[in-house]
């Protein structure tokens, strides 16, 4: 069985450590690129939302690599995500690529399923063997999240445009190596020193965006553009309402891990504008939009693919929260025709408006 997933961010780095520590084989698709989207475009149903033809794309590219096994989340409620496993797995079929599906579905909701499906990628592993894999597959996503933390604050500050990429690099390069908790634990601090040691400018004027939206579009860079990095060039901090080790804790651990942001403080935060589930993380967008408002934040960017429903919702209620709190709010919708230059247009002019709101004369613009 040679194992694969699709590409999430970063997500590739905790799933390939967890699924190794359990003896699987791991193929790591190509990182997402036009070549994957293409594939995915050519086909998926047109009205697929993006996330699904990457993935697509991904498997297509991942069985050329030799891969003949997909683990994928499974998902319930209003979205299409609960069905994305089972389609994408037909398709794949009718275009000669037929690989075997393992879902994993929200332990929350199909416990027994979710165990029996952990012991098919288990094999003979104990369960103990298990858990650790669990342990070190988080240890590994939380360092990634710090990291990722860490540039966003370097980014708009540092001197020599670009050195916080590279830092960031190495340091992701430096946590995908690790192989048992110890390493992690070195990696991490030097993947951290790395960061703090790119030369920045603290007396800089910077502004704050909080950015909500559709989880897989807002954790992969390619469908979004890159936005973190182009947002940190323009001279702002950004901060994300999804990291990989939050989702993990609220949807693996039931929360129990303390001192992170969990969705069921997004939810409360949401209560006076949305009190129910609508699919996806709708309900966390409007919460998270809240929390950044109340944090003081200059502007909100929500970001989501083309015809995502539970981010439809979303969006038609965040002008009230915008209007109560008083922050700026700018709605990117990705899908494959989206094209860099108008993009990067509507980002300067938001972050303009927020500077002058804030009274910054200039923000830097690299
Ligand atoms: S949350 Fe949105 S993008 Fe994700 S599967 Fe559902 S509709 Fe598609």
């Amino acid at each position: 069985m040679r194992l694969t997933f699709p590409h999430m961010g970063n997500l590739h780095i905790p799933l390939k450590a967890m699924l190794q520590y359990l003896g699987a084989d791991v193929v790591v698709p190509p990182p997402s690129s036009k070549k994957t989207l293409t594939l995915g475009v050519k086909y998926a149903p047109e009205f697929a939302c993006m996330p699904f033809k990457l993935n697509l794309g991904n498997f297509i590219e991942a069985r050329e690599l030799g891969a003949d096994t997909v683990v994928m989340a499974g998902g319930c409620g209003p979205c299409r995500f609960g069905y994305y496993a089972q389609i994408e797995h037909a398709i794949l079929k009718d275009i000669g690529c037929d690989m075997q599906l393992i879902v994993l579905e929200p332990p929350e909701k199909h416990i027994s399923e979710f165990i029996l499906k952990v012991r098919q990628i288990a094999g003979t592993r104990s369960w103990w063997q298990v858990i650790q894999a669990i342990r070190f597959g988080y240890q590994k996503a939380r360092a990634v999240d710090l990291l990722e933390i860490a540039s966003f604050k370097a980014r708009p500050r540092e001197l020599v445009p670009g050195a916080t990429e590279l830092a960031y690099r190495q340091g992701l390069a430096l946590i995908d190596g690790a192989t048992s908790s110890v390493e992690l634990k070195e990696a991490n601090k030097k993947a951290l020193r790395i960061i703090s040691g790119v030369t920045q400018d603290h007396s800089r004027p910077v502004l704050k965006i909080g950015l909500i939206g559709e989880i897989y579009t807002l954790l992969e860079p390619f469908s979004n553009h890159n936005l973190e990095r182009r947002l940190g060039s323009l001279g702002v901090e950004v901060d994300r309402s999804i990291y990989l080790s939050e989702w993990v804790n609220d949807h693996l651990f039931l929360g129990l891990i303390k001192g992170l942001r969990s969705k069921n403080e997004a939810c409360a935060a949401a209560a006076p504008y949305l009190r129910h589930f609508v699919g996806g993380h709708g309900q966390e967008t409007i919460g998270s939009a809240v929390n950044y408002a109340r944090a003081g934040y200059d502007g909100v960017i929500q970001v989501f693919p083309f015809t995502c429903m539970p981010e439809i919702v979303a969006k038609s209620v965040l002008p009230g929260v915008g209007g109560d709190f008083g922050i700026p709010f700018l709605t990117l919708i990705m899908d494959e025709q989206s094209g860099e230059a108008g993009l990067l247009t509507r980002l300067e002019a938001f972050v303009d408006l927020l500077a002058r709101r804030k009274g910054i004369e200039e923000v830097v613009n690299r």
